[in-house]
């Protein structure tokens, strides 16, 4: 069996992957660092969990570990697609770099320009970023990237789902052709191809565990549940889910509760606090500084619940998950592998809960037929009798107009709510006393705008205004890329869109005055 010290690191690098107590390198690692010590650009396809931060950052540091920075020009690269990541990768780089001089700089939003201005000023060994807002950098003049030597993509395949393709394609070609890559994605998909045929050159191939393997260590359980009435679907199902939750007693001690859509994230989050559970929502329409806190609390073991969007969780790496639930199920199946290994990391136990009603049967499908198996069925738990729809009132504006077409009473009545609460004895380990029901109507959320308000292209944000606001612009610029992706996931071209949020149009009528020709005075 390999050993770290037998791939020529860095003495430096050995001794601070010794200290973070890695005893053989993974296979990405194993197969990637020796190609990457030789010179040659690595074309990686392996997903979160597999090592994979630490195959391309120690060969980097290992290169960089001769030669000094130079002001405004990073002598490497590494983008990210979501500012959780980016942080992520800096976090692993101080752990790898920690006995070397090596200096970095982490660009994202949500950080002052003049802060990371500063640092570049100074001269960065390592430059990580995420793509927008590492070209806004450049666009202000304050970043030079032709003396960059090494480059790194890390997660290529979130790069393309969230438009950054063009931005991408766009910094290669603002370093040199002579610069080392890296380049990083759990899948090929045919626009990932391309660009790594036009901006690698002779990649060394490596690919560890295929997309559709889950871990051994995760206990999968799928419950399937029968609403009582279509437009009681998301009261009944937070139903299921705190019995899961109660059920699991003091084994579950924190979980990751997926939505798919961010809307529900935060109403989700909300309904759980209101019936005593520690929660707290993490998605791309939250401060930066929100999403740092939360995840921080979920990290340090003092928030348990924390209830996530795809984008947001992703790759996110929290080594002791006791639980994953799936309160929706994940339109893409492959979200469903990277979801659930949230949990059964490190060898350690977990265990992955989803919730499907009817409506999912088609995404329920795709899932096992990716894995090729189907997944153990639990027994749902009883609903509560006296539930009603109470909360469902919290969706935003929009669900609730289609709704009331369909002639729904609006019930946001407290004393609904209140019979909604748990019927268990037992309380959540860390149950706060159970507050008193919010405001029934949460705000509406961006990602709920129209889909050509989520969209945002790099070229007009070259035209925007410099200095004063622009900050803030680029922060929500920031932002609505990451929305640009869940809007495409919750079926943004017309695809996977939930019953509620279809558009009514006018079908196949074309009212006749449309068809008529102008007659010309
Ligand atoms: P990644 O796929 O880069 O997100 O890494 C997943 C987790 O594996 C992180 O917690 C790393 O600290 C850990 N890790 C990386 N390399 C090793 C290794 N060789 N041995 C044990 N753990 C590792």
């Amino acid at each position: 069996m390999i050993k770290f010290a037998d791939l020529k690191l860095d003495p430096k690098v050995l001794k601070a992957v010794v200290e973070a107590g890695y005893e053989t390198p993974t296979p990405i690692q194993e197969q990637a660092i020796p190609h990457a010590l030789e010179g040659r650009d690595v074309l990686g396809i392996a997903q979160t969990g597999t090592g994979k931060t630490a195959s391309f950052t120690l060969p980097l540091i290992t290169r960089l570990a001769r030669g000094r920075a130079r002001a405004r020009m990073p002598r490497s690269l590494v983008l990210a697609p979501t500012r959780e990541l980016a942080a992520q990768v800096a976090e692993n780089f101080d752990i790898y770099a920690k006995y070397t001089k090596l200096t970095k700089a982490l660009l994202i939003g949500g950080v002052s320009f003049g802060e990371q201005d500063k640092l570049i000023d100074r001269g960065v060994d390592v430059l990580i970023a995420t793509p927008g807002r590492l070209l806004d950098h450049f666009e202000r003049g304050k970043l030079l990237l032709t003396g960059v030597e090494v480059m790194v993509v890390d997660e290529a395949d979130r790069m393309l789902d969230m438009g950054f393709i063009p931005d991408i394609e766009r910094i290669f070609n603002l370093t040199p052709f002579t610069r080392q890559t890296f380049f990083y994605s759990a899948t090929m998909a045919p626009e990932i191809e391309r660009i790594t045929n036009m901006f690698l050159s002779n990649p060394a191939r490596v690919e560890v565990a295929r997309q559709a393997t889950t871990s051994e260590t995760i206990e999968q359980t799928l419950y399937e549940f029968k609403p009582s009435r279509k437009d009681r679907t998301f009261a009944e199902k937070r139903d299921v889910l705190r019995r899961l939750i109660l059920s699991e007693g003091d084994a579950c001690t924190n979980a990751i509760i997926f939505c798919n859509r961010k809307v529900d994230v935060d109403v989700l989050a909300k309904s759980l606090k209101q019936h005593g559970f520690d929660a707290a929502p993490i998605h791309g329409d939250l401060d930066q500084s929100v999403r740092t806190r939360t995840l921080d609390g979920f990290r340090d073991g003092t928030l348990k619940y924390l209830i996530a969007s795809d984008v947001a969780a992703r790759g996110l790496d929290i080594p002791a998950v006791s639980h994953v639930f799936n309160f929706d199920v994940p339109s893409h199946a492959e979200d469903y592998v990277h979801r659930i290994g949230r949990t059964g990391r490190a060898g350690r136990k977990g265990k992955a809960f989803t919730i499907a009603s009817p409506s999912d049967d088609k995404y329920l499908a795709a899932i096992e037929h990716m894995l090729q198996r189907p997944l153990p069925r639990g027994e749902a738990p009883t609903l509560d009798p006296q539930l009603d729809s109470g909360d469902e009132a919290q969706r935003p504006a929009r669900s609730r107009t289609v709704r009331s077409r369909r002639t729904e009473k609006p019930a946001d009545k407290p004393a609904e709510m209140a019979a909604e609460s748990p019927v268990k004895s037992e309380a959540p380990a860390k149950a706060k006393p159970e507050p008193k029901p919010e405001s029934t109507v949460a705000q509406p959320v961006v990602a709920e705008a129209a889909p050509s308000e989520a969209v945002d292209s790099a070229p007009a944000r070259r035209h925007e205004p410099r200095g004063g606001k622009r900050d803030e612009m680029v922060e929500n610029h920031d932002d609505r890329r990451d929305d640009r992706r869940d809007n495409r996931r919750d079926g943004g071209r017309g695809r996977n869109r939930d019953d509620n949020s279809q558009v009514v149009g006018m079908g196949d009528h074309v009212p006749d005055f449309l068809l008529r020709a102008f007659k010309t005075l």
